[in-house]
């Protein structure tokens, strides 16, 4: 009898978990590292099931790719078809937007928003983009200036990073889920910081920016940095963060990441905020 109830404890257990699923295959960036500590990252939370669907490599036939997304309540994008890699073929372009506006959740990872400049809905889903030809016909630069942001269509590339470094993020939205009990301001590890990405930016909300310092080759801007998307009765949770080993590793980084994909996948965050989270000049790492 104990073993039984064991049994069914444990698998009650297993289904009360988040249901993701991340998805590579192809990237300019080091992809075949990255997705591991990505799905470490959200099984150490103890809420996750992690499975991942790796992409036929790039150059290959894309039409077998066509990953289960109604199975899981949240997808996690480490894909990029930047450079002439493979886009996915249109039934699996027609499901993921199905499957979003029914109300999955997505969560995009650095450079995941660089993929697909020519799949409009995709675009939508994701806010705001960069490179892959990008300019002002795929819509504004979101700016933060005196407190309020807006849209920017003076014309010009959508894209664009200086050097890496470590930078601060500054929340603008204390009371989202995604940075309840946060610090409103904390230092991350060395990273890219993303600048001037351009898009629809429709249903967009920017929870964090970071400011790009031009003495590192950046903007001057607060530029977006962590955001939300609504997209029918789905949530998207986009990061510009995680361009490898590196900020993958940052405290910061793993937290905002395991916390935005809960609320994409359910609309809220269980998570307490953890001791170890960085400080506004102190960078955390969890090697
Ligand atoms: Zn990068």
């Amino acid at each position: 009898m104990r073993c039984l109830a064991l049994v069914l404890l444990t698998s009650i257990c297993q289904a009360a978990q988040i249901r993701a699923l991340i998805i590579d295959g192809q990237n300019n960036h080091q992809w075949q590292l990255t997705t591991p500590l990505l799905k470490k990252a959200l099984e150490d939370s103890g809420l996750f099931q992690t499975a991942v669907a790796t992409s036929p490599p790039r150059g290959a036939d894309m039409s077998s790719f066509r990953p289960e997304f109604e199975q899981y309540q949240v997808v996690i994008s480490n894909y990029s078809d930047f450079g002439g890699g493979g886009v996915w073929p249109p039934e699996t372009q027609a499901a993921f937007e199905k499957y979003l506006r029914a109300g999955g959740g997505f969560v995009t990872v650095h450079a995941a928003d660089n993929a697909f400049p020519s799949w409009k809905e995709y675009n939508v889903i994701i806010g705001l983009g960069g490179w892959g030809g990008r300019d002002e016909n795929s819509g504004p630069y979101i700016r933060y200036r005196d407190g309020k942001f807006s849209r920017d269509m003076t014309a010009g590339k959508g894209g664009h990073h200086g050097r890496q470094h470590e930078f601060q993020l500054t929340t603008r939205d204390l009371k989202h889920p995604i940075m309840l009990g946060l610090p409103e301001v904390w230092m991350h590890a060395k990273d890219e910081l993303y600048d001037s990405l351009r898009g629809p930016a429709q249903n967009l909300h920017v929870v964090a920016t970071a400011f790009s310092d031009p003495a590192t080759g950046g903007t001057g801007e607060h530029e977006p940095a962590l955001m939300t998307i609504a997209y029918g009765k789905g949530r998207v949770f986009h990061t510009i963060l995680g361009h490898g080993v590196e900020a993958i590793e940052c405290t910061g980084f793993i937290v905002t990441f395991q916390r935005g994909v809960e609320w994409a996948a359910t609309g809220k965050v269980t998570q307490k905020a953890p001791s170890d989270f960085p400080g506004a000049k102190r960078v955390s790492i969890r090697p």
